[in-house]
């Protein structure tokens, strides 16, 4: 099951990405490439995405208990969060395949961005 497939729109040319299974890892890749060849190739992976999301609430929810910056233990709220319950908080995400970049968008307004070669990427409030 691909988790992202229906959140997923190419920017650059407005198609969905779809999942695509590669040596075992779950990726997306636009379909208006994996069509027609008519887009850019460019493959996003699940787990780049199940990462940003997790880190992105993480630090929501020590905003939220105050105890950013204190010695908690992420790990363990880490693995309690369960993937769906976390993919149903996103409104969408945007894929730019020419920059190789995107963007979450959440339900509450937030967004997390991450650029080529997932060098930066940041999470606003
Ligand atoms: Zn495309």
């Amino acid at each position: 099951m691909y988790l992202f497939s229906k959140k997923i729109k190419c920017l650059n040319c407005n198609q969905n990405f779809r999942g695509v299974n590669e040596r075992g890892k779950r990726k997306y890749i636009c379909s208006g490439y994996h069509n027609y060849r008519s887009c850019v190739r460019w493959k996003v992976e699940e787990e780049w995405l199940l990462e940003l999301i997790h880190n992105h609430f993480i630090i929501d929810m020590y905003k939220d208990i105050g105890i950013i910056g204190g010695r908690g233990s992420s790990k363990d709220n880490k693995d309690t969060v369960v993937a769906e319950e976390l993919i149903d908080r996103i409104e969408s995400i945007r894929v730019s395949p020419v920059y190789e970049e995107l963007t979450i968008y959440f339900k509450d307004g937030t967004k997390t961005f991450m650029s080529k070669n997932r060098q930066t990427y940041w999470t606003d409030e």
